[in-house]
C-alpha cells in the first residue's frame, strides 16, 4: 500500500492567478479535496476525477479526522482552504487532531503545508500600501476566543499605534463586535485614521471601500471582509492607502539626503543605543536644585514609555561612567520593600512634610504632600497612607513587583515601587526646595 499524505493547502485570496504554483500542483496531485463549500467552489476547476467532501463551517475538526482517515487508507489528501491554511486555518486543528492520534513526523503518514497569501496581505495589495509598516492581525470571532482576550489585544495594539487587520469582522449574528472594536480605537486613535474596508478581494463580488475610523462600523461589513486601521501615520492620497516606512525620521524626502544627525545604514539617532544615551544625558546636568524626578517622568511621558523603561536606559552599563551622578539602581524585591520603609522612617526630610506621589506624569498621578512619615503604615498587605484630614491611600503589596532607587552623588534619592508593567504605584522622594 502507498504511504499516505495529507496536504494543508491555503490557495489564496480565492483567483486562480494568486493560487501559488505548489498549492495548485498540491490539489492536482491529491486523490481527495476536503474543504468548506465555498472553498470548494473556488477550486472547482482543480477538482476533476477526485473525491470532494464538502464540509460545514463548524466541522472543522470533521474535517482534520476525516482527511486523517483516508491518509490511513494510503490515500493523498489535501485540506484546503483560502488564504494561508495557517492563518486562522485548518493547519493548527489538523495538528492537534494528528497529535491525539499518536502521529508523528516521519511516520507512515507525511503532511506537507503549502503556505498561502493571507487576507490582509491581498486585501492590502487591492488598497496600497497600509502594511509597511509595523502591523498585526486580530479576529473579532468570539466563537473559541472570550471576549475579554478579544478586547486586551485590541486596547493593546490600538494604544501602540500599530497598524492592525481584522479579520472576521462581523456576520449575520456577530453585529456588535465591530462596534466595541472601533470604541476600544477611538480611545488611543484618531476618529479621522484611514480605514480600508476589502470585501471578498479578488473574487467576483469584491468590494472596497475607503473611511475613517470613526464611518468604520457603520459600513457594509461581512463575512468576507478583512478591515485594515491605519496606524498614526497612514494617509489617503489619489484613493490609496499608504503608510509610510519611517524614512521620514531619517531623510529629508524618501530619496534625498540623509538628516542632520543620521547616518546612512546605522540606527537612528534615537536607535536602542541613541536612546539610552540620550536619557543618561538628559540627567547629566542635574544640579542640586535639579527635580530628577520630574524629569524622569516627563521622559517616560514624551516617549510612552513605562518608568522603568527609562531606569533600565539610565543603568544601563554600556556608556556608564563614573561621572554619571545620576544613577539607578534594581532592588530585589524583599530588600526593596525594607529600604523603602528604612527611607521614609529615616529620611533626611524626617522633620519636614514627607513627598510622597501616587501614580506618575504619564499614567496620572497624585501628590501627597501633607504626610509626615508616623503617618504611613505597612500591614502584611498594604501600605497605608493617611493624613490628618481623613483621607487614606491604600497601595497592595502584591501590586508591587519591581522596586527601583534613583541615586545622585551616591545619596539615595527617591525609591520607587513599580507594578509589573513598569508604571510607578508610589514613589517617595528627599524634598529639593526647603
Ligand atoms: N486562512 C484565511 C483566513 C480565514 S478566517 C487567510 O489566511 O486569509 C476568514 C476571514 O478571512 C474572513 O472573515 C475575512 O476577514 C478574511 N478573508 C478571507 N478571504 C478574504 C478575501 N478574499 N477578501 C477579504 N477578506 C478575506
Amino acid at each position: 500500500m502507498s504511504k499516505g499524505k495529507i496536504l494543508l493547502v491555503g490557495f489564496g485570496p480565492g483567483s486562480g492567478e494568486h493560487m501559488t504554483f505548489r498549492a495548485r500542483e498540491a490539489i492536482e496531485e491529491s486523490d481527495v479535496v476536503i474543504g468548506y463549500s465555498t472553498y470548494i467552489n473556488l477550486v472547482k476547476d482543480l477538482l476533476r476525477d477526485k473525491e470532494v467532501i464538502r464540509k460545514g463551517m463548524t466541522e472543522e475538526t470533521d474535517r482534520a479526522v476525516e482527511a486523517y482517515e483516508h491518509a490511513k487508507k494510503g490515500k493523498t489528501v489535501a485540506l484546503i482552504s483560502s488564504g494561508d491554511i495557517g492563518v486562522y486555518g485548518m493547519a493548527g486543528p489538523s495538528y492537534e487532531v494528528l497529535f491525539q492520534a499518536g502521529w508523528k513526523p516521519g511516520d507512515d503518514i507525511e503532511v506537507e503545508l503549502v503556505p498561502g497569501t493571507t487576507a490582509l496581505s491581498s486585501c492590502a495589495a487591492r488598497v496600497g500600501s497600509p502594511l509597511t509598516h509595523d502591523f498585526c492581525s486580530i479576529s473579532l470571532s468570539d466563537l473559541l476566543t472570550p471576549w475579554p482576550t478579544i478586547a486586551r489585544r485590541l486596547d493593546a495594539v490600538a494604544d501602540s499605534d500599530f497598524v492592525i487587520a481584522l479579520y472576521n469582522p462581523k456576520s449575520g449574528r456577530r453585529r456588535q463586535q465591530i462596534v466595541e472594536a472601533q470604541r476600544i480605537f477611538l480611545k488611543y486613535r484618531s476618529p479621522d485614521t484611514p480605514v480600508a474596508i476589502v470585501k471578498s478581494a479578488y473574487r467576483d463580488l469584491e468590494k472596497i471601500q475607503l473611511v475613517t475610523l470613526k464611518e468604520m462600523a457603520d459600513c457594509d461589513i461581512g463575512m468576507l471582509t478583512t478591515v485594515l486601521i491605519g496606524n498614526s501615520s497612514t494617509f489617503f492620497k489619489e484613493g490609496l492607502m499608504v503608510t509610510p516606512r519611517g524614512y521620514a525620521n531619517k531623510y529629508e524626502n524618501i530619496t534625498g539626503s540623509v538628516k542632520a544627525g543620521e547616518k546612512r545604514g546605522r540606527s537612528l539617532s534615537l536607535g536602542l543605543d541613541g536612546w539610552k544615551a540620550s536619557i543618561k544625558e538628559a540627567l547629566s546636568t542635574a544640579t542640586d536644585a535639579t527635580n530628577i524626578e520630574a524629569i524622569l517622568e516627563a521622559k517616560a511621558a514624551d516617549f510612552e514609555l513605562s518608568i522603568e523603561e527609562i531606569f533600565l536606559a539610565l543603568a544601563s552599563s554600556e556608556e556608564s561612567s563614573q561621572d554619571d551622578i545620576v544613577l539607578a539602581h534594581q532592588l530585589e524585591r524583599e530588600e526593596g520593600l525594607k529600604a523603602f520603609t528604612r527611607f521614609i522612617k529615616e529620611s533626611p526630610n524626617q522633620d519636614s512634610p514627607m513627598n510622597l506621589t501616587i501614580g506618575e506624569k504619564r499614567t496620572g498621578q497624585t501628590q501627597l504632600s501633607a504626610f509626615d512619615a508616623n503617618n504611613v503604615c505597612f500591614s502584611d498587605n498594604n501600605i497605608v497612607l493617611d493624613n490628618k484630614e481623613g483621607i487614606t491611600a491604600n497601595i497592595h503589596t502584591a501590586a508591587i513587583q519591581h522596586i527601583w532607587t534613583i541615586e545622585k552623588d551616591g545619596i539615595t534619592q527617591s525609591i520607587w515601587l513599580l507594578d509589573k508593567k513598569g508604571n510607578s504605584l508610589l514613589y517617595t522622594y528627599i524634598r529639593r526646595d526647603s
